[in-house]
């Protein structure tokens, strides 16, 4: 568990709250490692993130990071930054799928911008290639032009290996829902997106059941706004899957209510594939120490580890449920109240979700 910074030390006690009622109630048991990542690992080690830390992060079945960064560390060099804490897990344990669950809860729908028909019930999930494209491509940089002007370039690159490895989790998740895929590329334009097509055809031969349909990028947005609940599972690249799980997740309403979960390769040594769970949301500098931040993005990031790192999907199915339950009654944090709701702080927040929890004690878990 790495809490990070500002709000992130405050949700993550509330997601141990829960490990505690799993501890008690369940059959799982969980070894937990609580550790310094960010900016208050720069105040303690002077760097971002430690050996020891990451080394910790590759043995361990899952992390739950709550968030990094604030002010305190912006004026540092870039190498030192808190968010390179972030970035080197990602990069080191090569999270390269990342998933961004975009659900309405029922009680919540007149919070987004849109119209509530478009968005009730809405639940879709968009998994983005997070490690490869035209952020990491090389060759990169600005340079200066024998005329004075500046050239500024990135290179976006694509191999079959890295496409396939998406595609084949995509597909499985897509098993796993309603057995439709979309693939959201812009291969009449750009030929890595063209072998990404190729390859997600390739790949599902071995996905038989699956509905697997191809959009332009342009079109993906569009439809996006027009019409979400036409999509189920979303799988394209770096920079699109950047661009469009924002623009989803703002259908739901709330960046205090969005998880997110990164996996990596299949990992001999945990029997597993490495995985980091995060909110949506950073460490929201402006409202920290304040006991006042939504807590419910973190317990959800903690209900997918429990989906995908465990394979307890009705342990999943249940806190989604004790959420929505929650919301239900009235219950809400600041972020998401309206004038006739219940506020309530971040810790009381975690609070209600446990004893509803409790109140579920009797149910088949
Ligand atoms: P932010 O997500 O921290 O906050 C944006 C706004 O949303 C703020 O007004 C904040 O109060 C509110 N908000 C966010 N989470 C909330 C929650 N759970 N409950 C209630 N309100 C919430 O984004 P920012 O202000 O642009 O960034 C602040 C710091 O977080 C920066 O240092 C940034 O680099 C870092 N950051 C970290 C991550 C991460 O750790 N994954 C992600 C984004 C930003």
């Amino acid at each position: 568990m790495l809490p990070g910074d500002g709000i992130g030390q405050e949700i993550s006690c509330e997601a141990e709250k829960i490990f505690q009622w799993l501890e008690d109630n369940t059959e799982l048991n969980f070894q937990i490692d609580k550790c310094s990542v960010g900016g208050k690992s720069i105040d303690e080690y002077n760097e971002p993130i430690t050996t020891k830390v990451l080394s910790l992060a590759f043995e361990s079945d899952a992390i739950l990071l709550g968030a990094v960064g604030g002010p305190k560390w912006e004026s540092l060099p870039f190498h030192k930054r808190p968010e390179r804490g972030l970035l080197k897990i990602r990069k080191e344990l090569d999270l390269f799928a990342n998933f961004r669950p975009a659900t309405v809860f029922n009680s919540l729908k007149n919070s987004s911008s849109l119209k509530e028909n478009l968005i009730s019930d809405l639940n879709l999930m968009i998994i983005r290639e997070l490690t490869g494209g035209i952020y990491f491509g090389e060759p990169r940089g600005i340079e200066k032009l024998p005329n004075g002007e500046k050239k500024g370039f990135n290179t976006l690159v694509y191999t079959t290996d890295q496409i396939r490895r998406i595609a084949i989790i995509a597909f499985e998740v897509a098993m796993k829902r309603s057995k439709k895929l979309c693939s959201v590329d812009k291969a009449n334009v750009l030929e890595s997106t063209e072998l990404w097509r190729e390859i997600l055809v390739e790949t599902s031969v071995d996905f038989p059941q699956v509905k697997l349909s191809h959009m332009y990028v342009d079109n993906a947005s569009m439809q996006l706004v027009r019409y979400p609940k036409q999509f189920d599972v979303i799988v394209t690249t770096n920079m699109f899957g950047d661009i469009l799980s924002d623009c989803a997740s703002m259908l739901t309403g709330s960046l205090g209510m969005l998880p997110s979960a990164s996996l990596g390769e299949y990992d001999e040594i945990t029997k597993n594939r490495r995985a980091m769970y995060e909110p949506v949301h950073g460490s929201a500098p402006d409202i920290a120490g304040k006991n006042i931040a939504n807590p419910l993005a973190m317990i959800q990031s903690l209900g997918m580890m429990l989906e995908y790192s465990f394979n307890k999907v009705n342990l999943n199915n249940l806190l989604k449920k004790t959420i929505s339950k929650i919301l239900d009654l009235g219950f809400r944090t600041a972020d998401i109240a309206n004038e006739s709701d219940k506020v309530l702080s971040t810790s009381d927040m975690g609070e209600a979700i446990l004893d509803e929890l409790k109140n579920s004690k009797n149910e088949k878990i």
